[in-house]
């Protein structure tokens, strides 16, 4: 399995020749895509290599790699724009483009460390230093490869390497287990995590249920002002709380991961809520996260980090998971009352958060095994991530008793 992914560095130092490239760079893109738009149908790499060679390289000055990445580049939107008309959802039409960006091949036009870059320029290779952000370390591990990267002039006017690597990683263990994590993200804990053997996490995510509740007050005083300067408030506000739910985000799906490879578990088992509003029926304190961005890149930040891991991320029906008893499997809307589940049939009574993560857990498990029946564990990773678990059994919530 192929892990991707692209790390984005700043550089911290500049010079003209790299606004000279760039401009230069950009000016072989629009040329070659002049050629290619009058003659009305995409060109074949090497024919439009022959056809565009000799002008990239002596009237335009471009180095003979960046002219073979121009032609490929070039080709391949036109490829697509082509694909497009075709179903009748755009016209042929001319592509321009923004001096913003150039693409490089690695070795061949960028080498990387994790100091400097060192990029074709018109004046030959150059170095340029990057900022040296700690958790940038580990893509110099010597683990990961390069692939094509660009280097890309941002809003902020800052020029940023983008790379692009990849690593190989083991094929999640497939053998036969009953050893899965469900993962609650929850209102009261940000996540819950419970092993099948009853090992249980609690991730309070610190503040942040306080602060995002003080961001909401504050947002809604500023809605109601909707004066210019209050806009500008609403929208600062709104970029601060989301770099604070960033960085939690990223220190709880890295807890949920870790506690998962401590026990060696190599299913984690999460809700899908995309279909959620046509499903179920959400309560209102849990609409709010349910359909907030924050919850979303929770639940992708464990996917990634698990993936990383070689861990296999399962997502299943969220109907009835927090109105379920996670022991007898009856269900019941009393059975929840606030931070407490309280089983009306058989008495059980523990965290609600925590009875929702071991229900997610039994889905993710009885998922599997229908997996394993039907003969389908061989279903590549993407394919399983995809499906959704629809509860079929006879007991009306899909669940089976939990011991
Ligand atoms: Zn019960």
């Amino acid at each position: 399995m192929k892990l991707t992914k692209t790390v984005i560095l700043k550089l911290t130092s500049r010079d003209k020749e790299l606004d000279r490239t760039v401009s230069k760079y950009t000016k072989g893109m629009n040329y070659v895509s002049g050629v290619v738009y009058k003659n009305n149908k995409p060109i074949s790499v090497n024919k439009l290599q022959k056809m565009t060679y000799k002008h990239l390289r002596n009237r335009i000055g471009l180095k003979s790699q960046m002219s073979c990445n121009i032609v490929r580049q070039v080709c391949g939107t036109y490829k697509s724009l082509m694909a497009k008309v075709r179903k009748k959802k755009a016209e042929w039409q001319m592509i321009t483009y923004k001096p913003n960006n150039i693409t490089y091949s690695f070795r061949r036009d960028f080498t990387i460390n994790k100091d400097w870059v060192s990029m074709t320029t018109l004046k030959g290779r150059r170095r340029y230093p990057i900022a040296n952000y700690e958790y940038v370390k580990r893509y110099f591990d010597g683990a990961w490869k390069y692939s094509a990267s660009k280097l890309v002039l941002h809003r902020d006017k800052s020029y940023y390497f983008h790379l692009c690597i990849e690593k190989d990683i083991q094929e999640p263990d497939t053998a036969p287990t009953t050893d899965i994590i469900g993962v609650d993200v929850g209102i009261n804990y940000i996540a819950v995590a419970s092993t099948t053997d009853r090992k249980n996490v609690f991730f309070s995510g610190g503040e942040a249920k306080n602060i995002r509740n003080i961001y909401s007050k504050q947002r809604k005083r500023l809605q109601s002002k909707g004066t210019r300067s209050a806009k500008r408030m609403l929208k600062h506000l709104t970029m601060r709380e989301k770099r604070f739910m960033t960085a939690t985000n990223h220190v709880v799906s890295k807890g949920v991961v870790e506690f998962a490879k401590t026990h060696r578990i190599p299913i984690i088992g999460m809700e899908n809520l995309s279909g959620i509003r046509e499903t179920t029926k959400v309560r209102k304190e849990r609409r709010y996260q349910h359909n907030s961005w924050a919850f979303r890149q929770l639940r992708g930040f464990i996917e990634y980090k698990a993936k990383e891991q070689g861990i296999r991320v399962v997502y299943v029906n969220p109907r009835y998971t927090s109105q379920a008893c996670s022991r007898c499997g009856h269900v019941e809307k009393a059975n929840r009352n606030g931070l407490r589940f309280s089983c009306k049939a058989c008495g059980y009574e523990l965290n609600a958060d925590l009875n929702g993560a071991r229900n997610i857990g039994y889905k993710t498990r009885d998922f599997r095994q229908d997996l394993e029946s039907q003969g389908c564990l061989s279903a590549t990773h993407t394919e399983t991530e995809k499906s959704e678990f629809q509860a079929t059994s006879s007991n009306p919530s899909g669940f089976s008793s939990g011991s």
